[in-house]
């Protein structure tokens, strides 16, 4: 049995609206748009001698529905918190959301789109 620390991930989707209020005039993200956001939850430890893994991808789904009641088709801007809700702020969000349920998280990735995203490591990290 290895001793080496392992990673897991399972990554999310969801759909919403914003706009980011802060860019400079005639900016295209000033204007109100949608992405079809992709979320990935990774977390890091050690397999479970019995179980043979980190977490359970269940209890990951499970620790994330609450955020997609949260995110999921809606206007970001309105969202406590998400009042500039650029890829940045949304990582810091949905970590500040589940590191208390995940202690093994390591990072939470948000890409808006296939090319562009971002990821956070905690305020350790
Ligand atoms: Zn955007």
């Amino acid at each position: 049995m290895s001793e080496g620390q392992l990673e897991i991930w399972k990554e999310f989707t969801f759909e919403a609206a914003h706009l980011l209020p802060h860019v400079p005039e005639g900016h295209k993200c000033g204007r109100l748009h949608g992405h079809s956001f992709l979320v990935r939850i990774t977390l890091r430890g050690h397999a479970g001698a019995q179980t043979g893994w980190v977490l359970d991808f269940a209890d990951l789904k499970t620790a994330w529905k609450p955020l997609d009641s949260a995110l999921d088709h809606r206007y970001l801007n309105e969202i406590a918190g998400l009042e500039n809700p650029t890829s940045e702020r949304l990582a810091v969000w949905i970590w500040e959301r589940l590191s208390a349920t995940l202690p093994q998280l390591f990072e939470v990735t948000v890409r808006e789109t296939c090319t562009a995203g971002c990821a956070y490591r905690g305020p350790g990290g």
